[in-house]
């Protein structure tokens, strides 16, 4: 079965989901965006408003201020990045996910990762992160590091664009600046 096949009968699946509180609330499923055969697969918190009203990841102004680094870095959203969160539903209010809501959402997680097969994960944000990294870290101080994840995949944490909106500057060392840093790290990392 090709990737192509295997992800969108996933999707039907999330589609007519309703394991956890946030699938009565939904009014789009938010299964991804971008190339199933990229080597790289970034994992967001949770949907927001925008993207529970069209389906799709990263479409608000956060997603596309992320769009705009990731170009800016060298990269290309559409062809380099497979893109999803740890829930399929948006959150009421854009709260941050609960451990049972992620935890039972998982699977379809778990089974994107397997069928995309990326070389490179990037957890974006701290509550992604902390998702995959353990409750106790600090964003701040791990951004822009290497892990590795689930079954030895390498992993980098950036910071979350809608932080980033509120940090205007692009000066050497601002938050901006070192999540540009840390796309060309990744950008390095798919083409060794
Ligand atoms: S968030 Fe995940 S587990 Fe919960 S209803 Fe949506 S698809 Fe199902």
């Amino acid at each position: 079965m090709s990737k192509e096949v295997e992800l969108n009968k996933l999707k039907e699946e999330c589609n007519n989901c309703q394991k956890c509180i946030l699938g009565s609330t939904r009014t789009n499923i938010v299964f991804s965006d971008g190339n199933p055969n990229a080597k790289i697969l970034l994992i967001g918190e949770a949907p927001g408003a925008d993207e529970d009203a069209t389906g799709t990841p990263f479409v608000g102004r956060a997603g596309k201020f992320l769009s705009k680094l990731i170009e800016e870095s060298g990269l290309s959203r559409k062809d380099d990045f497979y893109i999803c969160n740890t829930v399929k539903c948006r959150p009421p209010e854009n709260r941050v996910p609960t451990d049972e809501e992620k935890a039972l959402c998982e699977n379809y997680l778990l089974s994107q990762i397997k069928t995309v097969n990326p070389k490179v994960i990037v957890l974006c944000g701290a509550t992604s992160a902390k998702s995959f990294l353990g409750k106790k870290i600090k964003i701040s101080e791990i951004r822009g590091k290497w892990f590795k994840i689930f079954d030895g995949i390498d992993a980098m944490v950036i910071l979350h664009p809608s932080f980033l909106l509120r940090k205007h500057s692009e000066d050497e060392g601002s938050p901006r600046w070192l999540t540009k840093e840390d796309l060309k790290k990744i950008k390095e990392f798919i083409e060794q």
